[in-house]
């Protein structure tokens, strides 16, 4: 076999022991920042069809290249100048973080005659770094969203990462802290707000028990990234 054959097969691999472990009803976004096309198609050929990319000239690059039935979900920090790479194209943002973000997606869906689908993503870890609206901001910014007459964005559920550690009641209890917000939001939003993404490699059967309806799972799939 070369080592291509090789690689192909082992994500084969990983991306069905993942599924299997996936009830129905929860997306698989398949995280393949950093990895090649080689590897992306890979799973593709395995019927995966969402893919996750965290930087936006990356993901723009990828989408020119490979087929263009494959839903692009933007996962990572996103900077108000680099929307112009992803906007004509991307299926979902998780990463919203603040109503100025989420105004200029807006504006530049209108300049493409699109509208896009955003997650906000709420700060549920107790790491410094992670990017996200407190519980409390998240509130007021949702309660907002109508007065906002945001007519390209369409805010359809929420995104959180757990804290990196080994200690599993700290992340259940930050994914179920997530969940819970989640559903006292819901029956204030419209009908779509129904996506809870959350859930990585280390942490995603945690986070399924806990209610979510979307997982982002890389290296898991695809391997270490260098
Ligand atoms: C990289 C990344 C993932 C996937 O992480 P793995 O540990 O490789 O599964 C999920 N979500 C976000 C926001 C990421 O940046």
């Amino acid at each position: 076999m070369t080592d291509t054959e090789d690689v192909t097969m082992s994500i084969a691999g990983n991306l069905d022991k993942v599924r299997q472990t996936l009830p129905e009803g929860v997306t698989l976004v398949a995280v393949s920042k950093f990895k090649p096309d080689e590897d992306i198609l890979a799973a593709y050929g395995c019927g995966q069809r969402v893919f996750g990319e965290s930087r936006a000239q990356e993901m723009r690059d990828k989408h020119s290249r490979l087929p263009d039935d494959i839903e692009w979900h933007f996962i990572g920090h996103l900077q108000t100048n680099k929307i112009k790479y992803i906007i004509p194209f991307v299926s979902l943002i998780h990463s919203i973080d603040s109503l100025h973000l989420l105004g200029e997606v807006d504006s530049q869906a209108a300049h493409h005659g699109r509208t896009v689908d955003c997650l906000l993503q709420v700060h549920i870890s107790q790491e410094e770094t992670k990017f996200g609206f407190t519980y409390d901001e998240c509130r007021e910014a949702l309660r907002s969203l109508p007065g906002l007459h945001l007519e390209h964005v369409r805010v359809v559920g929420l995104m959180g990462m757990a804290t990196n550690t080994d200690d599993t009641a700290v992340v259940r209890r930050e994914f179920a802290g997530l969940k819970c917000f989640f559903d006292e939001m819901r029956p204030c939003m419209p009908e779509a707000f129904g996506v809870l993404s959350m859930g990585m490699s280390e942490d995603y059967m945690v986070a399924v028990a806990e209610g979510a309806t979307m997982v982002r799972i890389g290296s898991m799939i695809f391997g270490q990234r260098a």
